[in-house]
């Protein structure tokens, strides 16, 4: 199939897929249990993943790794196993896209706050997103997405992991504008925008945040920011609330595509959900993209 780079340079929008998390605790897992244990104990359930947003018409599916640095995998017991779930990820993700689909190597924050903030030295940083890096390369990822960043200096430690395992391999880097406008370290969008689009990535963005309309404004910051930069979107379903014991979120397929089109308006490249959007939301996506293409 095309590459990333020959599909964004065409008309069109490409289409990511829906949440992870929240759609494998709609399968059974439980909260507080690491999702990425699953790519090794039910790869069925991450197949079936896969299977119902492809169908969904998603061109672009994100491996089950957004926790797989040695630093949350930790948490779970399982720092020891970085570079078999990761590539077992890649894998499952890749067997199930074949060719009609490409596939993120997905990394999310670490957790940890980086010095002087907190405990985690730069160089440990990048270290620890080597070797996810590392795993997610050798199961036959087409490009790396690292997403819900917070801190440029965590971004940067991202980049510089993966970049040590490959130099060329597409880099899309997504930060979550969740604080009134700026991320939980206080970073603007236009700041993320400039100081991430300058190290020479594919694309970046923003995903999760707050509400549709507040990561809208994010985009439309970053695109008058860096007018010429890519951008890419994967917003949640709205903010969760609890109703009879389960986590709702109110954002439907239909308000998730009346937005898709807005940020269509904004030439956003790659647009998908995140927490709290599965299929039946990039569904509707699709079909309302198809309708903005036609236009
Ligand atoms: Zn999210």
């Amino acid at each position: 199939m095309s590459t990333l780079n020959d599909l964004l340079a065409g008309a069109g929008i490409l289409l990511a897929d829906g949440a992870t998390g929240t759609q494998l605790q709609k399968a059974g897992l439980k909260p507080g249990d690491s999702p990425e244990r699953w790519n090794l104990e039910n790869p069925e359930a991450i197949r079936a993943l896969h299977r119902s947003y492809l169908e969904a018409g998603a061109n672009i599916v994100l491996t089950n790794t957004f926790g797989g640095t040695r630093f949350r995998l930790a948490r779970h017991g399982l720092e020891g196993q970085v570079r078999t779930i990761n590539e077992t990820a890649a894998r499952l993700a890749r067997e199930t896209a074949g060719e009609t689909a490409l596939v993120f190597g997905d990394i999310g924050p670490s957790g940890e706050l980086l010095k002087p903030l907190g405990k985690l030295a730069y160089e440990e940083a990048v270290e620890g997103f080597a070797e996810q890096a590392e795993g997610l390369l050798s199961g036959g990822v087409d490009a790396i997405l690292i997403e819900t960043m917070s801190d440029i200096n965590e971004a940067k430690a991202a980049i510089e992991g993966v970049r040590r395992i490959n130099s060329g391999i597409p880099l899309l880097v997504t930060f979550s504008f969740d604080t009134h406008g700026r991320t939980m370290m206080g970073i603007k969008p236009e700041k993320a925008a400039r100081e991430i689009w300058a190290l020479g990535v594919t694309a970046i963005g923003a995903n999760c945040g707050r509400t549709l309309s507040e990561t809208l404004t994010a985009i439309e910051q970053m695109r008058a920011a860096v007018p010429e930069a890519v951008l890419m979107a994967k917003p949640n379903a709205g903010l969760p609330h609890t109703s009879g014991g389960d986590m709702v979120y109110d954002v439907t397929p239909a308000v998730m595509a009346e937005y898709a089109q807005k940020f269509a308006a904004q030439q956003v490249k790659i647009f998908g959900g995140c927490c709290g959007s599965g299929p039946e939301h990039i569904r509707a996506v699709a079909k309302a993209l198809r309708q903005h293409a036609d236009s």
